[in-house]
């Protein structure tokens, strides 16, 4: 490609093929030669073109944007696999997703990378099961299903008004672009939905655990730019899992870079620029990496701020979101639904915020025979033991489906994501500078909307802005 070579910083231009496909092959980590830091031995760092840190959904889409221009990357991974925070554990049979996640079709930044058919997406009822004063109410996608829909409009869960208000919020929604919803001005979701008039009652058992379980913010103090942003993709798409579990997501966009191209357990201690545009990379276990043409720092915010130690603006005050997922294994045939609906909790006690039987919507979720159940719970719930969770949810869910059933679960494993998603609280700025200094550059759900489209579109960006500053590319 003869932009690359024309643009390039002096450096050895060996990996850059003429061809339309590179061809890189970094070492392992392991195999790469140390590089002594002592200033009297002179030393060389293996050169790269660009260095990612973090592959996250951030960093992969950035790899994939570099790819796609024909820009050699390598991307460097503290972990053991590629993923982040979206991540599948198998255990004994059964898919663990690493906390509650689902995937809405109507992503639009997901729609342009990902090929859905191989995700082979599971749908999930368009709708919620609402556990109140005892009893279950179903809330339904009038468009979807219009005569659950029809059915719902008297129960307790809200006014007629409020199911109206439903309709009129959804219209709100499709009638403003992406940009708009999140530029537009902001108050905290809680204030939006009181101005709109949904009443008290509606809010407590639906929005709460709804909007509450994919914020991990039960006050809704997140603000209205992600709850537009998200009732607008709920409206257009459906939520779904892909059939081998949420990591298929992250694995599919791996699996299209070079080989070679990825390197596991490699964390980066720091990123050191010295007042060169080729900043170096220093890994963990004391190797350096020159990037040539800069570095896309794409890693969870607070890593970021521990990594980027004063060049990454103001360190955030905000709390961040956590959550607890508690994981069970029940016989299939004992289950009490068979429907792929998610169950939300809008009685306003205890700690179950939402939960689903997750083989209900991918039976590859689990061995055949049996069922997985999945709960989830906002916030850490430190210094409480995982088995006296796990015990605490049986206990309230005995109330939800009757003790001879729920006693009968077993217990597979909790999942405490301390950092689940960056607080997004009023005052937002969802466009964020990826750009930190020349050579250096920041992706990640922070600098945008703190779901898997923004992470997407922040990888993108950081790239975008990366190959402007190298002129590589026409913007
Ligand atoms: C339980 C849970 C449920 C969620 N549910 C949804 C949902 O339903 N829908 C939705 O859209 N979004 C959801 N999200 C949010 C979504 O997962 C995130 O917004 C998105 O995955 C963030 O991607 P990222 O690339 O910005 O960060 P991350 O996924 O955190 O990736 C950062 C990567 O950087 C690596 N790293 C960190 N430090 C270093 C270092 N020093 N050197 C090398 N590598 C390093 C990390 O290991 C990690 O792999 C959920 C998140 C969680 C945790």
């Amino acid at each position: 490609m003869t932009i690359i070579t024309l643009s390039l910083p002096c450096s050895n231009l060996s990996f850059l093929s003429s061809s339309k496909q590179f061809r890189f092959h970094p070492k392992s980590s392991t195999q790469l030669s140390p590089t002594p830091s002592s200033p009297l031995q002179t030393p060389s760092p293996p050169k790269t073109g660009v260095v990612i840190i973090g592959a996250g959904l951030a960093g992969l889409a950035a790899a994939n944007h570099l790819n796609s221009n024909n820009i050699p990357f390598l991307l460097l991974e503290a972990s053991d696999a590629v993923g982040g925070r979206v991540r599948t554990d198998i255990v004994d049979g059964f898919l663990l997703d690493r906390g509650f996640q689902i995937f809405i079709t109507a992503y639009p930044e997901a729609q342009k990378l990902l090929n859905y058919e191989s995700l082979n997406l599971q749908k999930f009822y368009s709708g919620a099961r609402i556990f109140y004063d005892g009893q279950f109410y179903t809330v339904a996608d009038p468009l979807r299903h219009f005569w659950d829909s029809a059915k719902s409009l008297t129960n307790p869960i809200g006014s007629l008004l409020d199911k109206l208000l439903i309709g009129s919020t959804r219209i709100r929604a499709l009638s403003k672009s992406d940009e708009e919803i999140i530029s537009a001005e902001e108050v905290p979701t809680i204030d939006l939905l009181k101005k709109l008039g949904f009443s008290d009652s509606i809010i407590g058992k639906f929005f709460r655990p709804f909007f509450g379980g994919i914020f991990f913010d039960p006050e809704l103090q997140t603000t209205s730019r992600l709850f537009d942003f998200i009732f607008k993709c709920l409206a257009l798409g459906d939520n779904t899992l892909p059939a081998n579990g949420i990591s298929a997501i992250p694995e599919q966009l791996a699996a299209r870079l070079p080989s070679g191209s990825i390197l596991l357990n490699a964390k980066a201690v720091s990123v050191d620029l010295d007042n060169s545009e080729t900043p170096r990379v220093r890994l963990q276990n004391g190797e350096v990496l020159r990037s040539e043409l800069g570095v896309i720092v794409a890693v969870e915010e607070p890593a970021a701020v521990q990594l980027l130690a004063g060049r990454s603006g103001p360190v955030p005050k905000k709390p961040a979101r956590s959550t607890v997922c508690v994981y069970f294994s029940a016989n299939r045939d004992e289950i009490p639904v068979r429907e792929p609906v998610l169950f939300l909790n809008g009685s306003g006690k205890g700690i179950v915020n939402n939960m689903f039987f997750a083989t209900n919507v991918a039976p590859s979720y689990g061995p055949a025979h049996k069922s997985l159940v999945s709960v989830s719970l906002i916030g850490l719930f430190e210094g409480v033991s995982d088995d006296e969770l796990a015990g605490r949810v049986v206990e309230e869910l005995c109330g939800w489906f009757g003790e001879k059933t729920v006693r009968e679960w077993k217990h597979l494993r909790n999942y405490r994501i301390e950092f689940a998603q960056p607080n997004q609280c009023p005052p937002t700025d969802l466009k964020k500078n990826p750009k930190l200094e020349s050579g250096l550059y920041v992706c990640g759900d922070y600098l945008t909307s703190a779901t898997f489209d923004g992470a997407l579109v922040s990888g993108r960006r950081a790239a975008e802005s990366l190959l402007k500053d190298r002129a590589f590319a026409p913007f």
